[in-house]
């Protein structure tokens, strides 16, 4: 309303520059506020025919309420995909079910997280009572569930990384993206860029110039002679010249996010925050806020791309994902990876030296 109460006309503050108002315009959105708690311990039961976790809420089993720095969105998202990784991996020998309880005791509570905090955090609130057993009801969630939540925040990070990977041409993330794992299906989006499209040069002669005839020929051949695969971890079409096609896909698969005004415990006030319910709100939240820092791409993998907020990677060494602490980190702290690390630098440096030395006694030979 460009008018003020006596009607006179007032300029707008807008910057018209833009219509994309983000956290520098407004301030303050984009916010993550949640309340942390753990039970301390789950029953894993039928409840009307869905396999659920069942929250044990009485006296002994008081739940804890871990202090919010320890909870961080972007541990969260780290450890919900590392839990996933686990699950997913043929080799792992720990039914799932017992993973994501264990997850769930150690990070924090993963559902109906507000409603389930002030339930617990009532004035009054008696462990030995009824409002105990209405927390713990409140917190029965369906494995099944969490599996499909999971599936879904999991194989987008891993589509993420081999985006990220596909700008600085590093195609290893991507080639391997669409594979089967032991619960979750990987994503098929880069499979189109494996197979060869080029079309055979074939004899059209009997078609006698006619256009149809001849496509028909062709797509007989085609038939006949299925695209070859080119050999494992190649690339027949390079995916980076559909960069703008694979993001929108990758912002497809993210979900949409309601706005609402809650309390920060930290500061007492209330605040414009994004309206959270499940820890993978929290992780899609932290992706999304990841993904809308990306610079473009084309100043991906710049000595200067160095995101504050840091961005989520995998190690090189073993998979695990980790949260970068500078632009060139590309392994996790494990002891075996620093070597990794150690080796592959030693091995760079050696081919420098050679390459150096060659151009050395290059230049010492004399010209004949
Ligand atoms: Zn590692």
């Amino acid at each position: 309303m460009p008018y003020n109460w006596n009607g006179d006309y007032v300029p707008s503050k807008a910057d018209r520059s833009t219509d994309i108002l983000g956290q520098k315009e407004i301030g303050g959105v984009g916010q993550l506020i949640y309340h942390p708690f753990r039970y301390k311990d789950y029953i894993l039961a039928n409840d009307n025919e869905e396999y659920c976790a069942f929250p044990v809420c009485r006296p002994g089993y008081e739940p804890d309420f871990p202090s919010d720095d320890s909870v961080s969105g972007k541990g969260l998202l780290v450890s919900l995909c590392n839990l996933a990784r686990q699950i997913d991996d043929w080799d792992n020998k720990i039914p799932y079910d017992q993973l994501i309880i264990q997850w769930c005791k150690e990070n924090m509570h993963p559902y109906r997280i507000d409603f389930v905090y002030q339930e617990l955090t009532e004035e009054g609130f008696d462990i030995k009572g009824h409002d105990a057993e209405l927390a713990a009801r409140d917190g029965i969630f369906s494995i099944n569930d969490f599996m499909k939540d999971l599936e879904k925040l999991y194989t987008t990070a891993l589509f993420y990384e081999a985006l990220e990977g596909i700008c600085v041409a590093d195609e290893d993330a991507a080639c391997s993206l669409y594979k089967e794992g032991k619960y979750f299906e990987g994503l098929p989006f880069f499979e189109s860029f494996k197979n060869i499209h080029s079309m055979p040069d074939i004899d059209v002669s009997t078609a006698g110039g006619n256009l149809v005839k001849e496509m028909e020929l062709y797509a007989e051949y085609q038939k006949s002679h299925p695209a070859k695969q080119p050999p494992d971890g190649q690339f027949e079409e390079e995916p980076y010249d559909n960069y703008w096609e694979l993001l929108n896909k990758l912002i497809e698969r993210t979900p949409d996010f309601n706005m609402c005004l809650k309390v920060n415990p930290k500061t007492n006030r209330i605040e414009f925050s994004a309206d959270v319910n499940s820890v993978f709100d929290i992780a899609w939240f932290t992706l999304a806020r990841m993904i809308s820092e990306d610079p473009a791409p084309e100043n991906k993998g710049l000595s200067n791309d160095d995101r504050s907020e840091g961005i989520m990677i995998c190690c090189r060494h073993c998979g695990d994902f980790l949260i970068r602490r500078n632009g060139r980190q590309e392994y996790c702290d494990k002891p075996d990876c620093q070597k990794a690390r150690n080796a592959k630098n030693q091995r760079e440096f050696r081919r420098r030296k050679r390459i150096e030395n060659a151009q050395k006694q290059k230049k010492n030979t004399p010209k004949t």
